[in-house]
């Protein structure tokens, strides 16, 4: 593959972003994704997973057997309809909440609604995140963006985890959306990267404290995806040669980050597995 085929076409969004403005459309697995029922009869709750990763997850978790609910922002509900649309394709139940999450009441809501939806809660998935990419430095980020990324990435998390525990059991588990800037941050990701760094440590230290209740914690570590949050944070001029500085040359798909979910969502596959990092980065290190 020529570097100029791996190249995104220019394309600029606002926050939060829509996958139906993204050229080329994501790939979440919707024609390739196959089930092994490996989370049958589970209940799983994803935030923001109407769109990017989040969508991939929750088609791949429904085709694994489970019911699934995602969070999302208003604005978002095209998006979070198809994502809904392909779980319930595969046979399984989709509920929609939208809700804004750095809303304290609305983020303490949340697992609540989902498991009155489901019947229950096994799987909480912390995907929802925010960045501001478009800056040079320190200098720029507002007071605003820092709230709006801290609220998002790191107080929401607490607040839907904290939420969700009245749910979870003996064999549920949590699994965060970490990222590779928690390992090698970018100078205009500053706060953004200072979070990802944070749910790493929060990680391990809920892994610490839940696994005498049975409850797994682990978090996924994605390298650079096409997501929706990309064409909305990310300057045009970086956007061209996305993931291109990766060992494996190219931006990875939300589809091919959902597997890592799954696995660590399996009590089968991953019943000895808790306080891990699992990198899906195209090679870059996660250590
Ligand atoms: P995405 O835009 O598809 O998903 C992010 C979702 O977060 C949005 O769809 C939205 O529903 C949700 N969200 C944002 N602010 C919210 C708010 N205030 N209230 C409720 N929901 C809100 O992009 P994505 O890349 O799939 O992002 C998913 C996760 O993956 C994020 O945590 C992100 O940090 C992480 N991640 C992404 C990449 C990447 O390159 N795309 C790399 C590493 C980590
Ligand atoms: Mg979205």
């Amino acid at each position: 593959m020529s570097d100029d085929t791996r190249a995104f076409p220019a394309q600029q969004q606002e926050p939060p972003g829509w996958t139906g403005q993204m050229t080329p459309r994501p790939d979440h697995g919707e024609e390739s994704y196959r089930g092994s029922g490996r989370m049958v009869g589970l209940r799983a709750l994803v935030t923001g997973g109407d769109s990017g990763i989040g969508r991939a997850t929750a088609i791949a978790f429904a085709r694994e057997g489970a019911d699934v609910a995602i969070g999302y922002l208003p604005e978002e509900q095209q998006d979070a309809e198809e994502t809904a649309r392909w779980v319930r394709e595969a046979g399984r139940q989709a509920e929609l909440l939208p809700g804004d999450l750095t809303d304290e009441a609305a983020a303490r809501a949340l697992p609540g609604d989902a498991a009155k939806a489901l019947g229950g809660l096994d799987v909480l998935v912390n995907n929802a995140g925010f960045q501001m990419a478009r800056r040079e430095s320190i200098e720029d980020v507002t007071t605003e963006e820092f709230d709006r990324v801290l609220k998002t990435n790191l107080y929401a998390l607490l607040w839907v985890t904290q939420a969700a525990l009245e749910h979870l059991s003996d064999g549920s588990s949590i699994i965060n959306n970490s990222s590779i800037q928690a390992f090698q941050p970018s100078t205009s990701l500053l706060d953004y990267a200072s979070t990802k760094a944070a749910i790493n440590n929060l990680t391990v230290n809920l892994a610490a404290e839940l696994g005498p209740r049975g409850i797994r914690v682990n978090a996924v570590a994605p390298g650079p995806i096409w997501t929706p949050l990309q064409p909305a944070t990310q300057p045009e001029e970086k956007l061209a040669s996305f993931g291109q500085d990766t060992p494996l040359g190219r931006a990875g798909q939300p589809a091919e980050v959902a597997p890592a979910f799954v696995f660590l969502a399996s009590p089968a596959d991953a019943s000895y597995v808790s306080g891990t990092v699992l990198g899906v980065t195209g090679g870059k290190p996660v250590f």
